[in-house]
């Protein structure tokens, strides 16, 4: 019988039972009389630094306001006023380090306003009323192709829309929704969120979405340019960085975020292979993702092998102990060395760090973890290959995602600047749609 010590990477090492508790809702969904209690606890404050500090300015005092009186609808949609995907938003953001870390009572008492959850109360209530907000515009007769249907593709399309355009979204995977659909962690976005939000969100009107098209593939800038008045870029990062040390060739060594597509796609985790002792080489939330996934799935140990100090995590602390409470074992200042194993990878040899002058260098002092299975999470490339100026390896934009060329616009995380997060990428992908509209339709 298959356990979680079986050796290897194998299937079934927790029955269906387990995996469906273990990959529930990571925060159980507010109650009305819940939501009011939370709500009841924001000071209105003028000014409100919350606001401040979320990447799309939402409007939260307003919201919290009109969930305390007892109109969620309206809340929800002075948040989709700013992030149209302000649904998947209140399950995904790093609230800890945004607006919750902004409230003043976090200042104050070490306790902020739960606002991602108050948020998802208010967009879920709206949503599942099936009601979309919004009507369009007269039509301009422009028309707009959107390369990416991630965050920052689908809110530039959906803007572009409401205000009257007609926008052509192309994606090279077979669902829209990018890394929502493919990478957020399984347990954040549960029941398919994802599918129903970009469904709930194309009833604007306007926006046709071609998946299994490919830029650089059937599409070129070029023809885009050509049969379109303007193009907006929302490719994020394809690529994934190699780890090019001896063994990363052996069976079991693989990209974190393929194994976290695999597993958003799987209809059955029982069939989902996992290693007894996994290995996760990063230090960012694509780590921590890996790692709590791996562990969730029923890996006995699983470890997160960063190579500089705690402090310099990517991985907010929030994450870091979410690993630590689902038993992720963290090891800091250590980098991979070799991979050990017959084909297939078994053991780990990690070197310790120290930082010499503010540089990383090795200590010389070895020592080796048991690993059947390695993830590399060393964070993810830009691959399109297209002629326009590039800054620190993204797509170069200025003002609200202008790129080199006249017609094309790029923002998310393919774009220079900002954090690499889903608020990030809809902020960007709604500003730079006010611009082409504004650039198309004369008032530039
Ligand atoms: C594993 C993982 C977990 C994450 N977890 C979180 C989280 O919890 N919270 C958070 O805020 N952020 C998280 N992020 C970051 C967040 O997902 C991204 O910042 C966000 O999705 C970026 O949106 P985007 O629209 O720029 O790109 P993406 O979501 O990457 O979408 C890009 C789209 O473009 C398509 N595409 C790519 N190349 C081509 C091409 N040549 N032709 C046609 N289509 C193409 C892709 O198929 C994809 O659909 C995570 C990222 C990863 C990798
Ligand atoms: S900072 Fe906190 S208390 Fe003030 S408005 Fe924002 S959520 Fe409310």
């Amino acid at each position: 019988m298959i356990s979680q010590r079986t050796p290897g990477i194998v299937a079934e090492r927790l029955n269906a039972e387990e995996l469906a508790a273990n990959f529930a809702d990571l925060h159980a969904p507010l109650e009305p009389h819940e939501a009011a209690v939370a709500a009841d606890r924001c000071y209105f404050c003028h000014d409100a630094p919350c606001v401040t500090a979320c990447p799309t300015e939402i409007d939260i005092p307003l919201f919290i306001r009109q969930i305390s009186t007892g109109t969620p609808e309206a809340a929800a949609k002075t948040i989709f006023d700013q992030n149209i995907l302000g649904g998947m938003c209140a399950r995904v953001c790093p609230t800890e380090d945004l607006c919750e870390q902004a409230c003043v009572r976090e200042m104050a008492e070490g306790k902020p306003v739960e606002i991602g959850r108050l948020q998802r109360y208010a967009t879920d209530t709206l949503m599942q009323r099936d009601i979309h907000p919004y009507t369009r515009a007269a039509a301009t007769g422009k028309r707009i192709a959107v390369v990416g249907a991630g965050p920052a593709g689908l809110s530039c399309a959906h803007r572009l829309a409401l205000l009257g355009n007609d926008v052509v979204i192309y994606d090279g995977h077979a669902k829209p929704g990018g890394l929502n659909e493919y990478g957020i962690a399984a347990y954040k976005s549960t029941d398919d969120f994802a599918a129903r939000e970009v469904a709930w969100l194309l009833d604007i009107g306007g926006i046709t979405v071609e998946t299994g098209k490919v830029l650089g593939g059937d599409l070129t800038l070029d023809s885009l340019s050509a049969q379109y008045d303007a193009v907006f870029l929302a490719v994020g990062l394809g690529g994934v960085n190699a780890l090019n040390l001896e063994g990363d060739d052996k069976s079991g060594v693989t990209d974190a975020v393929s194994f976290i597509e695999t597993l958003r796609q799987s209809r059955d985790l029982t069939k989902l292979p996992v290693g007894r002792n996994v290995v996760v080489i990063g230090g960012g939330m694509t780590a921590v993702d890996a790692a709590v996934q791996s562990k969730l799935l029923g890996a006995e140990n699983v470890t997160i092998a960063y190579r500089r100090d705690r402090a310099a995590m990517s991985a907010s602390r929030y994450e870091q102990d979410l690993a630590a409470s689902h038993g992720v074992k963290l090891m800091f200042n250590v980098q991979p060395v070799a991979i050990h194993g017959n084909g297939a990878a078994a053991e780990i040899e990690l070197e310790y760090t120290a930082s010499v002058d503010g540089r990383l260098a090795g200590t010389g002092e070895k020592t080796r973890v048991l690993a059947d299975q390695v993830f590399r999470a060393i964070g993810q490339t830009l691959t399109m290959d297209e002629s326009l100026e590039t800054e620190s390896g993204k797509i170069a934009v200025s003002g609200a995602g202008r790129t080199s060329l006249d017609q094309v616009w790029a923002g998310g995380d393919c774009a220079h600047g900002g954090d690499d997060l889903t608020v990030t990428a809809v902020a960007e992908g709604r500003d730079a749609a006010m611009d082409i509209h504004a650039t198309l339709n004369g008032s530039v």
